[in-house]
């Protein structure tokens, strides 16, 4: 008997795990039950219960006129009156990007070859000489102390460089005499200014993203792009989007600015149409030195002048800011960085109606071309300048680690530092894959919203566990500000890049899961279109292949957690090799599981999830950690799969996976229905926990990659301004360690000579004098071991200022 329920088992698993039509697997297990009846082992009664069983199930199912009518149909009906209402803001906001790999995440199935076979975005020459040319150059103009602390601005060499060489225009096609780069070009500018000051990184960023530039060239009447997209092109025009205001943050469609349709003179012309406008907006990048100002608001026509729609919704328009009536000018003082920020209000400002972008046809219609746009910025701006953070706190504080000794040893090799290191390294190679993968998406045409909400939150995020780490192990030396110091205004700058584009706690807990779920689930989305389209035939056709389709998907996703869980996924097909395929079959393991509790918490919550944001959360952490694998292994095949590298790919993945693990369990131990959590918790972890996370050994050996040059050292920081400048903050620190490096053998004679007692000397002159004396370094490696001490004290050095005037001494 219990041979026939496991063979019953093994059938149904089969053929959930392996995704077959329905009807095969009724096939199938009529056949076992055949081939059971005549086993003689169940009498007659019996018999006719299992068959009873088995028919109620399977005829229903494989005859769809029946299923409709006894289940789907009443279904439907309870679900048009429990399903809570989709506000237009929401369903404006689902609706914009695509779907991209999130869907195969969702999917408990990935295609790997669609990642794998995507190829990885490349520089044009274009590119690549502005990087090596301009770019260059202007990284070695920034001078962020006296931006930060002296000018409290950009000096104007920089703004008119800026301007001259077209910084601002880097999405403006060429047609309009911008340089339509590509979004790894685009990335790849931002993140190489961004380790020599953040203030030129914004400053660069924001015409660049989410604002008139992006606005007009997907929306912008032929007029508009005509007059607009040269003067942006040539800096003539400097641009600003204004959306948020005193009562409008996070929630950013709920302002209170608002715009009348009515008729009056404008630049001498009688009885012009147009809008009336009264705003306040505040924390404006650029706006207080903007020309011209992209303003969100809320646009009326209480007198029917446009027709039969009194409140027409958010609208865009383009306005100049010496429009009589605006007041624009004032500063905010944003974390000790100077780009421009500030507030803005409008009195009764008088527009024509032709100011608003893409004219008359897109009043009203603000809200979808914000949520459009928004979603390719958010994934290259901050996602670069965190990566270049990354990078550079990578490159210079590992410099930092191995020059600067306490207890007589590079403090870079204590254990304690070593762990500090390690994630500063294993973050900064997940920051780059992960861009590397999201502009490999956006160059190919993808513009896929959720995943730009999980870079944004999860890029930033690193950059604040990084920079973090920095400051602990450069300690002092990132504590006192001055010329000298790199660190501290990177550190000030971190709840800007967290706050900006959708704040993170927002972001994690209620877009990444709560628009994933419905926008990249296989189903979801088909079952609540078909509950609100108005045919009820079509409806509930519609209705029925996505609810069949849904039930077949999870139990497909149960049987196959559960094998997966018990075989370790070590039986499934997975591209790559070695490591690189074990981590691809857990990633399927993962995404098998993650599409399982998915599914088990919309059951169980439905619209009430939106509501549960902590467990919303989780599940964004779990959805988020496997795009990073994804992009992890990505990044290394697409790199020559280098075997020196491969300590940075498992400390990212096991870390990764880890988190992705620890996510699932909290959702887990905190189900609503704690009874389905246990058993699901049996189901996707059978065997206790898979993950234990980057372990010790790793992390040594990730560490110490950052402690010497390399070319892995150099693959993980490619891209950020290097310097060896004795003179420059980051420069002395590669000029120290090389200093180091070149002496290290002299210092190793020097050391155990005073080790043994042959030198006595107490001083570092007299040391050395009595090593030259005693013939054990030479003069040659005398002057190595001097210069590498000079340099070694001029890194470590840190700002004195006088107690007047605060001017470095
Ligand atoms: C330096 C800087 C530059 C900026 N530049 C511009 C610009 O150029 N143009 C522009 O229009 N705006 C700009 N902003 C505004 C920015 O977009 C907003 O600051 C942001 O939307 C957050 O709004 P808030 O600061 O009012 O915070 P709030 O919305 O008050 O949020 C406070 C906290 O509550 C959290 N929160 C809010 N709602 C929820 C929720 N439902 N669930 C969970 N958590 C929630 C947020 O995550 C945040 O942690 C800028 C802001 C700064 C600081």
């Amino acid at each position: 008997m219990l041979t026939w329920l496991l063979i019953f088992i093994v059938t149904i698993g089969s053929a959930a795990y392996f995704r077959l039509p329905q009807i095969i697997w009724s096939g199938a297990l009529g056949l076992v039950l055949f081939l059971f009846t005549f086993s003689g082992i169940a009498n007659l009664p019996s018999l006719v219960i299992i068959w009873a069983l088995f028919l109620l199930v399977v005829v229903p199912i494989n005859l769809p006129h029946i299923r409709q009518k006894y289940i789907s149909e009443p279904l439907l009906d309870f679900m048009r009156n429990a399903m809570p209402n989709i506000s237009q803001t929401e369903q404006e906001a689902l609706d914009a990007g695509k779907t991209w790999w999130e869907a195969d995440l969702f999917s408990g199935k990935p295609d790997y070859s669609k990642i794998r076979d995507l190829p990885p975005s490349k520089l044009s020459d274009d590119e690549k000489a502005f990087l090596d040319g301009p770019v260059e150059e202007l990284c070695a103009m920034l001078d962020d102390w006296k931006i930060t602390q002296e000018d409290y601005d950009l000096p104007k060499p920089v703004w008119d460089f800026l301007k001259q060489h077209k910084f601002f225009a880097m999405i403006i096609p060429k047609s309009y005499g911008g340089l339509e780069f590509s979004a790894l070009g685009h990335s790849s500018v931002v993140m190489k200014v961004t380790g020599r000051s953040i203030t030129a990184a914004v400053t660069i960023m924001v015409p660049n993203s989410l604002g008139p530039g992006e606005l007009l060239m997907h929306y912008g009447t032929e007029q508009q792009k005509d007059y607009y997209l040269p003067r942006l092109s040539s800096g003539e025009e400097i641009p600003c989007f204004g959306l948020t205001g005193p009562e409008n943050g996070s929630d950013a469609g709920a302002m209170s600015d608002s715009g009348i349709v009515c008729r009056d003179s404008f630049n001498g012309e009688d009885n012009v149409l147009g809008i009336r406008l009264n705003w306040e907006k505040r924390y404006i990048t650029l706006g207080p030195v903007a020309t011209v100002l992209g303003l969100a608001f809320k646009l009326y026509d209480p007198e029917h002048i446009l027709g039969d729609k009194e409140d027409i919704g958010i609208t865009l328009a383009l306005i100049k800011t010496d429009t009589q009536g605006i007041d624009i000018g004032n500063r905010h003082f944003a974390s000790n960085h100077m780009f421009m920020n500030g507030p803005n209000r409008g009195k009764d400002v008088f527009i024509p109606l032709d100011w608003v972008i893409g004219g008359e046809d897109y009043i009203g219609k603000g809200w979808t071309m914000l949520m459009n746009c928004l979603s390719d910025g958010r994934a290259i701006s901050l996602p670069a300048l965190s990566t270049g953070a990354g990078k550079n706190m990578a490159r210079y504080t590992g410099a930092y680690a191995r020059i600067r000794k306490q207890f007589k040893t590079p403090i870079g090799y204590f254990e304690g530092v070593e762990e500090a290191l390690a994630e500063i390294a294993g973050n900064s190679y997940i920051m780059n894959a992960t861009r590397e993968l999201t502009l490999a998406g956006l160059d190919s045409g993808e513009s896929p919203s959720v995943i730009s909400g999980i870079v944004k939150y999860q890029m930033t995020e690193r950059m604040r566990n990084v920079v973090n780490h920095a400051m602990d192990i450069h300690g002092g030396h990132g504590i006192c500000l001055g010329p000298k110091n790199f660190l501290g205004r990177a550190y000030q700058g971190i709840p800007i890049s967290i706050t900006v584009e959708g704040a993170n706690i927002l972001t994690r807990s209620m877009i990444v899961f709560g628009q994933g779920a419905l926008r990249s689930h296989p189903f979801l989305l088909k079952e609540v279109e078909a509950v609100k389209h108005p045919d009820r035939e079509v409806s509930i056709n519609l209705f029925d292949d996505a609810l069949f389709g849904h039930v077949g998907f999870i139990i497909s996703n149960f049987f196959r957690s559960l094998w997966l869980g018990l075989s370790g996924a070590r039986f499934i097909s997975a591209p790559g090799k070695g490591k690189v395929n074990y981590y691809y079959k857990q990633l399927t393991r993962m995404s098998s599981a993650f599409a399982l509790l998915s599914d088990a918490c919309v059951l169980i919550l439905g619209g009430s999830l939106k509501r549960k944001e902590k467990l919303s959360g989780r599940l964004a952490d779990a959805l988020s950690n496997m795009y990073l694998i994804t992009a992890l292994l990505k990044h290394y095949e697409d790199q020559g799969n280098q075997a020196e590298d491969l300590p940075l790919l498992q400390w990212a993945c096991e870390d990764s996976l880890f988190k992705t693990q620890e996510a699932m369990k909290s959702v887990l131990r905190n189900f609503p229905v704690p009874v389905v959590g246990n058993i699901l918790n049996m189901v996707i972890f059978p065997l206790t926990k898979p993950y234990g996370g980057a372990n010790d050994k790793l992390g040594h050996k990730v560490a110490r990659l950052l402690l010497t040059p390399s070319p892995t050292r150099d693959r993980l920081t490619k891209g950020i301004y290097l310097t060896d400048d004795p003179d420059d903050a980051m420069g002395r620190l590669e000029h120290a360690l090389n200093k180091a490096l070149e002496a290290e053998d002299a210092e190793r004679k020097l050391r155990d000579a005073i080790r043994i007692g042959l030198i006595k000397a107490k001083d570092f002159d007299s040391a050395i004098r009595d090593a030259i004396g005693q013939s054990i370094i030479n003069q040659d490696e005398a002057d190595k071991i001097t210069a590498a001490h000079t340099a070694t004290l001029n890194a470590i050095s840190v700002d004195e200022f006088s107690h007047t005037g605060w001017k470095p001494q």
